[in-house]
């Protein structure tokens, strides 16, 4: 099993498709609207969550086929990873694109899935996330500037 640490040694590209699935602990940061402005190129996240994700389990309820069903769920690979600034900082895919250390709570260390990127959330946004639905106005949830 990989140590913490690792990824300094490893390119990003090398993963295989199981250790770069493991490196997300599902805090679901990337799932929550982001508002866009046009002019200032300005990105602001939002509270409101994908409708796809599931609060109760903590983690997207259709991940094996999240691109069919939602066209806006954005592919994170080696490849776009810079170009995602967006990410919250303790995302793992960036902490390890900017060549960061890993906490050692990540899946890919522990054959116990552990739940702290669910607690992240919470402790973040403490139960203020809403799910997405028809008509509702994302600048009115904008939490903070990515
Ligand atoms: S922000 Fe990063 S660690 Fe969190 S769910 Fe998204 S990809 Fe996984
Ligand atoms: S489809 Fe799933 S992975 Fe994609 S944004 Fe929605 S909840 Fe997240």
């Amino acid at each position: 099993m990989p140590q913490p640490g690792f990824l300094k040694k490893r390119n990003l590209c090398l993963l295989n498709e199981g250790e770069w699935e493991s490196l997300c602990d599902n805090c679901g940061f990337c799932c929550l609207y982001r508002v866009l402005y046009d002019d200032t190129e300005e990105v602001y996240l939002t509270r409101v969550m994908c409708s796809c994700y599931d609060l109760k389990a903590g983690k997207c309820s259709v991940y094996e086929k999240r691109f069919e069903v939602n066209p806006d769920c954005t592919r994170i690979t080696a490849e776009n990873i810079a170009g995602l600034t967006w990410l919250p900082p303790h995302c793992a895919y960036r902490l390890a694109y900017e060549n960061q250390s890993l906490p050692e709570n990540r899946p890919l260390f522990s054959r116990k899935r552990r739940r702290s990127g669910q607690r992240e959330l919470e402790r973040v946004l403490g139960g203020r996330v809403v799910l997405y639905e028809d008509g509702l106005d994302l600048c009115d949830y904008i939490v903070w500037k990515c």
